[in-house]
């Protein structure tokens, strides 16, 4: 990779900026200072220091985060905060983004990266990746809904959808439920509660895949993947 191009993905600022900075001699290849810009370096067998501190190549970033209500799950929008406004600004040179929607008034899980590959294959509605969410709903929620969940409802556009396993946590005028789904249709918990006349009052993702949110991280708050938690993706 250019040494200006890998500089910039580092968030050293444009490659103009790069140029400009080579000029100070601040950067320096295996001990030697560095002066082209255009100059072909591998960051796994060089070592590579702007003013002394070795530059660590990071190509992909996996963001874990507390998704809070009232930011939409979007990189830019017009009238709402978005889940990128939350992150600091150094990690904006990878220019990160969602790995699916939650909507605006859901918390919990969001997964947030620049690796367009991984995103796609959890996406992938042929992947069938496990979504877990925790709710709080309108109405009793009954084995009935349980017996009708995991045989797929239909929504009112006609779809059905696929088996859900719901669990009863709280049953009453108000009820509590963690429900499994491997689709991602839009508002798919919600409307699958309407299909039963109930009403979803507050919704929380718990987990995509193997990944489990952090409990520990506050709603707004975003902690990187361990290498590990990358590792079991999938
Ligand atoms: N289902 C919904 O209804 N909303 C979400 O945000 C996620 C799943």
């Amino acid at each position: 990779m250019r040494l200006d191009k890998l500089l910039s993905n580092m968030g050293y600022g444009s490659r103009k900026d790069i140029k400009k900075l080579l000029k100070t001699k601040a950067v320096a290849i295996d001990g030697e200072e560095a002066k082209d810009p255009s100059l072909h370096v591998d960051p796994e067998k060089q070592s590579i220091t702007v003013l002394g501190e070795r530059v660590i190549y990071q190509e992909f970033i996996y963001l874990m985060m507390n998704k809070p209500a009232g930011v939409v799950s979007a990189t830019e929008d017009l009238y709402d905060q978005t889940v990128i406004d939350l992150i600091d600004p150094f990690y904006a040179h990878f220019e990160p983004f969602p790995v699916g929607r939650l909507d605006k008034d859901t918390e919990g899980f969001l997964l947030i990266t620049n690796d367009g590959s991984l995103a796609h294959r959890l996406l992938s509605p042929k992947k069938h990746v496990p979504k877990v969410y925790y709710a709080t709903i309108d109405g009793c929620v009954t084995e009935e809904d349980v017996v009708a969940f995991r045989q797929g409802v239909v929504l009112e556009d006609g779809y059905q959808t696929k088996p859900g396993e719901l669990k009863i946590i709280k049953s009453g005028a108000s009820s509590e439920i963690e429900l499994t789904i491997s689709e991602g249709k839009f508002h798919q918990v919600k409307r699958m509660f309407e299909a039963v006349s109930k009403k979803v009052t507050y919704l929380k993702r718990l987990s995509m895949g193997n990944l489990e949110l952090d409990e520990s991280l506050e709603t707004g708050e975003y902690r990187e993947l361990t290498p590990e938690e990358i590792e079991q993706i999938d």
